[in-house]
């Protein structure tokens, strides 16, 4: 045998064609969209990995190369000569805005950016004076605060003060760059968003028909950037295996617009796709046509399939012994070999990742919420899967929840000081499902026995082993802000989702971490199987305590959607629901519709809670009856006294104590 190794790829119909693999060039890729202030840790994990292995392994993010093409003067004007070709009858508030300040947008597009990279922070004395740039329909937001506040003047005065002269201009400089994406969004391609792309195509799509319809359709301006910025990327590191990494529906379309770059200008390179997506949602895929576009998909904890795939494609392996993987040949093979141990995955690397490009944004006027949003972090798991793997809404049957693995304190220590050594940057973000209490408490002594000075957040369970001094030695070792689950805030329920804590148990525990100074998020959600609207409005009433008791700082809503893969999703009849037929799938299969016994409307709910919710965020009507928020539908919507009372009426008076959270607390 030659000193080449050969693998032989088939491909529909009878065009075969040979790869030269006899040195495997790995490129991961994060393709669009994702976060714009720091790099999705996929592809970061996935090369260290492969690096620790001896792979010549690199790594690109389309997502952020993506947004600072479109960010740019020649991405302003290309996004101007599209705005002046629309027919009036499609102008919009937005594109009318954007084509009478273009020249104000082409000088102001690369000092805003620069500044919000963290290149310039003295442009924000500019930016702040409200004279810089453009102030287009996104900046009414901003009257809302007034309103709320009823006060005169500026409204970031009551948010700023004086001297917030860096996150009034960030506030700012955000709210411009959110005016450009409806530009974007009215004028060229409907499905952009700075944090996903044509997510729709994607999510819950039983068909593969929409997908496929959408990327033979002619390239947008997003597009044509992306497919430019695919083919620079394949010219700078030339690979020869080509890895995708999709965690949710909005980078589906991405990664395969990606792929089809990659197959039609560099047919021989090899594509693989992998990621959250396919993990939860094409477990029972069977539809040829993805083929086209990849070569291989991998499930769950990419390490042990991608070993098996290399030593494939360097014809160390028959096919049908890959693990966990989707080919075109056999569909779905999986060769029965131990996955790699936590401990042993690598250290992430960010190696070739631009670190200082992204964004740094601040859009919600809130402490916590900004996190997400502001700043970059290193992202590391404490853990692998969850330790406690029971609640009834999520996907514990799949292994990156059940597959509970811990890496010792001493190799996590080892992961930090590697990821500053390399980063220069202090700050972490533990991305667990549910980190747990003892491995954060031993994490915290250790931390502070090194003197390792970093500061650090992450996803917890509420749980009782979080007392007030576990909290205190968090905060010291760095912990800045948690973030966990409430979801509804009724014990019923609570206990129906297996969650494993009461409400007044979170109230304890959040307010031991408030009072070490540690900010908290709760995930809240509307909609569980048998909540009634009575459920609904008390468990409103239940977190609007808690932000007044200072417990919780920050908290989003969400609507329960039944997965295939949860305890809901497999017993409907012990939560009181009925599936409806499962429809015909061949590509994702996740989410399933289902009809709850007890027939009430929960959307009736959504807008209402989630307008407590940014109310509350901004420490605003913390006082007033929860009924307040919800108005009715149609052509009784509250909007003078009489209606609004009329509103209010007709929803259920909470039935919880004015004082409840208060007494739990004492
Ligand atoms: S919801 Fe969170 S705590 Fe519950 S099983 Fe899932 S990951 Fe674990």
């Amino acid at each position: 045998m030659s000193s080449y190794a050969f693998i032989q790829i088939l491909r529909r119909g009878p065009a075969r064609y040979t790869v030269d693999v006899s040195e495997l060039r790995i490129l991961s890729i994060i393709p669009p969209m994702t976060q714009l202030n720091t790099p999705y840790p996929s592809t970061a994990y996935l090369t260290g990995f492969l690096r620790s292995r001896g792979f010549k392994a690199e790594q690109a993010d389309l997502s952020i190369a993506l947004a600072l093409k479109l960010l740019s003067v020649s991405g302003v004007q290309a996004i101007h000569g599209q705005v002046s070709a629309l027919p009036r009858k499609q102008q919009t508030a937005a594109t009318r805005f954007f084509a009478e300040h273009f020249d104000s947008y082409r000088a102001t597009i690369s000092p805003a950016i620069r500044f919000l990279q963290g290149r310039d922070p003295s442009l924000a004395h500019r930016i702040a004076s409200r004279r810089y740039l453009p102030e287009g329909p996104r900046f009414a937001s901003l009257e809302h605060y007034i309103d709320n506040q009823q006060q005169e003047g500026d409204p970031l005065d009551w948010a700023f003060g004086a001297l917030g002269l860096q996150d009034r201009a960030k506030h700012i400089a955000t709210l411009y760059l959110n005016d450009l994406a409806d530009v974007i969004r009215d004028a060229i391609d409907p499905r952009f968003e700075f944090v996903r792309y044509a997510e729709s195509l994607a999510a819950n799509q039983p068909m593969f028909d929409q997908l496929q319809t959408a990327l033979c359709a002619p390239h947008s301006l997003v597009d044509a950037s992306l497919h430019e910025l695919t083919l620079e990327a394949l010219s700078l590191y030339l690979p020869n295996l080509v890895l995708i990494t999709a965690p949710f529906p909005g980078n589906v379309y991405g990664a395969f617009r990606i792929a089809q770059t990659t197959k039609q200008t560099h047919p021989t390179i090899v594509t693989v796709l992998g990621g959250g997506y396919c993990n939860t949602e094409l477990r029972a895929m069977n539809e040829p046509r993805v083929f086209d576009f990849f070569d291989f998909i991998t499930l769950d904890a990419g390490e042990r399939p991608l070993l098996a795939l290399t030593e494939h494609l360097q014809n160390r392996r028959p096919l049908d012994q890959l693990v966990r993987t989707y080919t075109r040949k056999h569909n779905y093979v999986d060769f029965k070999e131990p996955d790699i141990a936590f401990s042993e995955s690598g250290t992430p690397t960010y190696a070739g990742l631009p670190l200082g490009d992204y964004l740094s944004l601040l859009d919600m006027l809130n402490p916590m919420h900004r996190l997400w949003s502001d700043g970059r972090w290193n992202k590391l798991t404490v853990a692998h899967g969850c330790y406690w793997k029971k609640c009834s809404f999520c996907d514990v049957n799949l292994d990156y929840i059940s597959r509970y693995e811990l890496a010792t304190t001493d190799v996590l220590i080892r992961r930090i000081e590697s990821l500053i050594c390399e980063t220069g940057q202090t700050g972490f973000h533990f991305v667990d499902e549910a980190a747990p209490p003892k491995a954060l408490k031993s994490l915290a002594n250790a931390l502070l026995k090194r003197k390792l000075e970093i500061s650090w957040w992450g996803n917890i369970r509420f749980e009782k082993s979080f007392d007030a001094g576990l909290c205190q030695l968090l905060a010291e070792s760095g912990c800045i802000a948690v973030t966990g689950g409430l979801e509804v805030a009724s014990d019923r329920l609570l206990k129906l989702m297996e969650k494993g804590v009461s409400v007044e148990q979170v109230a304890r525990v959040t307010r031991a971490f408030s009072d070490a100074g540690i900010l908290v998020h709760a995930y809240l959600m509307y909609g569980f199987p048998t909540q009634t609207a009575q459920d609904t409005i008390d468990a409103l009433e239940y977190v609007r305590q808690l932000f007044a008791a200072g417990c919780i700082h920050s908290g989003f809503f969400h609507r329960f959607t039944c997965t295939v893969h949860s305890p809901v999703g497999k017993h409907p009849e012990r939560y009181g629901v009925t599936l409806s037929q499962p429809l015909r799938a061949t590509f994702a299969n996740n989410d399933i519709n289902f009809t709850d016994s007890t027939g009430i409307d929960h959307d009736r709910y959504g807008a209402g809670l989630k307008k407590a919710l940014f109310n509350y965020m901004h420490g605003l009507g913390l006082d007033l009856d929860v009924r307040e928020w919800f108005e009715q539908r149609g052509s009784d919507r509250g909007v003078n006294k009489r209606n609004r009372r009329r509103a209010m009426n007709a929803v259920p008076q909470t039935t919880v104590p004015p004082n409840l959270i208060e007494r739990a607390l004492a």
